[in-house]
């Protein structure tokens, strides 16, 4: 019998694929967790069941609670499958830069969106951050996960993508690629990863142009999404990240694209972000044929359809020369 309880038992046990076609000139093995493979299409599944478990057994969340949380998504698809399961709403405040696919797919699952300005501080209080806070506090059974500071978010990856990786390598990896978010991926896998090897992995943070984990001095917006801060979050342990390799918006999208059409992955902008950062990486030290060097996969590119995958929107947004590179022989 191979039916599942229900389609949350899907969460996790990735797949790791092979680069054949983007990784020109480079000796070392290039893998990729897939993590789209997740049933609500992105790793954030892996952190919303065990941020929820975590709340039901410290009394924040109580039978007919509310779940609030700013999310550029991904978490908040992960945390309405949980909460849709269980039977408490989900209400999700997001910047307006996350694409209308995004929204849409939240508001399937059930939940309520939020839409609030992104070019705004932090604690400006028609922020994201600012807004969210307003309606945990004023919506009574309100509980706000806070994926920024919330240590069951890191602790989810140590205890599920790192020990998967790990041994889906027969142990061999010596190089791990993460872009950076909240930083619980990169954290909590990375952490793992150099527990288990003694210290032999070297973890490799991937950073936006324009995000303060590789230039604080030089925080400004940029359009890859998920990825990136104007902040420094709690779930973000920098000791873990031996180097940060900074992609621009122009460098994740052609390789985006190319993803897609050489490697059969569409997947988002924050992967091919973290694929330039590792060929960046592979190439600047020049790994030889014994690094295996893993790259996390975020979520997949069907979220950014009318944008990354749009030649429309790229022309618009100053990327024509990309679509040019990367167009299809017409016949
Ligand atoms: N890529 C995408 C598309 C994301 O939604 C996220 C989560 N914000 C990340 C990468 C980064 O993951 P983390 O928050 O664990 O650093």
């Amino acid at each position: 019998m191979t039916i599942v309880n229900s389609i949350t038992s899907l969460v996790g046990n990735t797949p790791l694929v092979r680069l054949n076609h983007v990784t020109d000139g480079i000796d070392a093995t290039i893998a990729v967790k897939v993590e789209y493979f997740n049933p609500g299409g992105s790793s954030k599944d892996r952190i919303a069941a065990r941020i929820i478990d975590a709340a039901e057994r410290s009394g924040q969340l109580k039978p007919g609670g509310v779940i609030v949380e700013p999310t550029s998504g991904n978490t908040g698809v992960g945390l309405a499958l949980v909460a849709q399961q269980r039977g408490y709403r989900t209400i999700f405040v997001v910047p307006d830069k996350v694409s209308e696919d995004k929204r849409s797919v939240l508001r399937a699952y059930g939940a309520e969106v939020v839409v609030t300005p992104t070019d705004v501080e932090p604690d400006d209080p028609r922020s994201y951050y600012a807004v969210s806070d307003r309606l945990a506090r004023e919506i009574p059974g309100a509980f706000k996960p806070n994926q920024y500071s919330n240590p069951n978010g890191p602790e989810s990856h140590y205890r599920t993508t790192g020990p998967e990786i790990w041994e889906g390598t027969d142990r061999k990896i010596t190089h791990f690629v993460a872009g950076i978010g909240t930083g619980g991926t990169i954290s909590g896998t990375g952490r793992f990863l150099k527990d288990a090897s003694a210290n032999q992995v070297t973890v490799i943070g991937s950073d936006p142009e324009g995000s303060i984990y590789s230039n604080p001095d030089n925080v400004h917006q940029y359009k890859i999404e998920g990825v990136g801060e104007d902040f420094y979050p709690e779930a973000y342990d920098p000791t873990v990240v031996d180097s940060i390799v900074q992609v621009n918006d122009a460098e994740a999208f052609e390789m985006t694209r190319r993803l897609a059409a050489e490697e059969g992955l569409l997947v988002g902008g924050s992967s091919g972000m973290a694929v330039v950062s590792a060929l960046k990486y592979a190439r600047m030290h020049k790994l030889g044929k014994d690094a295996l060097m893993v790259v996390l996969l975020p979520d997949s590119g069907r979220s950014y359809l009318g944008k990354i995958f749009n030649d429309q929107w790229m022309i618009d947004n100053g990327f024509g020369d990309i679509v040019a590179r990367t167009a299809q022989p017409s016949l």
